[in-house]
């Protein structure tokens, strides 16, 4: 199964399909990395925030698959920004995952309430600078904050991860990030198999592709021109989900699924989220 690729405004190249291991344990990281990386996967999402850094690093490292192969992107969390804070807790990831450079590194959350995202994003132009970083981005970034930042940096953001499925479009966001060339990545993209998976227009379009619910829902978001990062740690389900390139969708499918829109946000509104907010 060959993954489609996305280049980043920088020219640097990102697999649209990568594994989110948010919520996957110490303990399961090696058979869950194993199976994806047999499955295809080479692109991995962690964060700071999810504890899980060092399990990843050292489930790719027994791999053996060969490191420029593999997408690394980790996030910088709240509690660390500022210029200080941020270059240390960057080189905190990198030791946690073993690595020399990562591929992509983000900061979480705006948390403007703080004003410190500016400065934070400053510290990882420099990491960028100094190659420590391949692409640098965000998430949870609405207009306002990228507006803000893009005024105040150098480097246009290559990356904008934010919650985003058929009953949260975004569309405001994803249309300002297609006009400055931000790529945008789905997260939460099954919506946590929290309903959407069920919904009849869903089920209806996966029955007559002969594909699963999952498996249309995240060729929907590919047909976008999206990166997605569905978690999973099931390995008939890890399979599936990268289990995609061998269709497309029509466009009236298309069009009908994202009519089911209806501005549901399931996570935090980022305006609502201030350092030492979320534990
Ligand atoms: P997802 O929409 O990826 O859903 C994951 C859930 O769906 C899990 O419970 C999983 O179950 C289930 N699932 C996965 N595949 C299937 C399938 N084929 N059929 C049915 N159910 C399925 O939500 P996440 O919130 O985990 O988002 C994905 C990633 O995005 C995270 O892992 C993380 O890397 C990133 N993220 C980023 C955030 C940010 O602020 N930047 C916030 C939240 C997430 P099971 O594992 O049991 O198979």
């Amino acid at each position: 199964m060959t993954n489609d690729v996305q280049i980043l405004n920088n020219g640097y190249p990102m697999p649209a399909v990568g594994l989110g291991v948010y919520k996957i344990a110490d303990e399961q990281m090696e058979e869950v990395v194993r199976t994806a990386l047999d499955a295809g996967y080479r692109a991995f999402d962690t964060a700071y925030f999810y504890g899980n850094e060092k399990a990843l690093g050292s489930a790719l490292k027994h791999s053996n698959v060969e490191r420029d192969e593999l997408f690394i992107t980790s996030k910088l969390w709240n509690d660390y920004q500022g210029y200080d804070q941020t270059i240390e807790y960057f080189n905190k990831s990198l030791d946690n995952l073993g690595l020399d450079y990562l591929d992509l590194f983000l900061i979480h959350w705006p948390c403007e309430n703080d004003q410190l995202y500016i400065e934070s994003y400053k510290a990882l132009e420099h990491l960028y600078e100094e190659g420590k970083i391949k692409a640098i981005g965000v998430c949870n970034f609405k207009i306002h904050h990228l507006e803000k930042l893009m005024k105040e940096t150098k480097i246009t953001p290559q990356v904008n991860q934010i919650e985003l499925h058929p009953y949260f479009n975004q569309q405001d966001v994803q249309d300002f990030c297609d006009e400055h060339d931000i790529k945008v990545t789905a997260w939460m993209p099954l919506m946590r198999n929290k309903g959407l998976l069920d919904d009849p227009v869903i089920t209806d379009i996966a029955h007559r592709y002969d594909k699963t619910p999952a498996q249309i829902v995240l060729r929907w978001h590919l047909g976008h021109n999206r990166i997605i990062i569905p978690k999973s740690q099931t390995p008939k389900r890890i399979k599936e989900n990268f289990d995609i390139f061998d269709f497309n969708l029509e466009l009236t499918d298309v069009a009908e699924i994202d009519s089911l829109n209806k501005n549901a946000r399931q996570g935090k509104d980022p305006d609502d989220v201030s350092i030492g907010d979320l534990k």
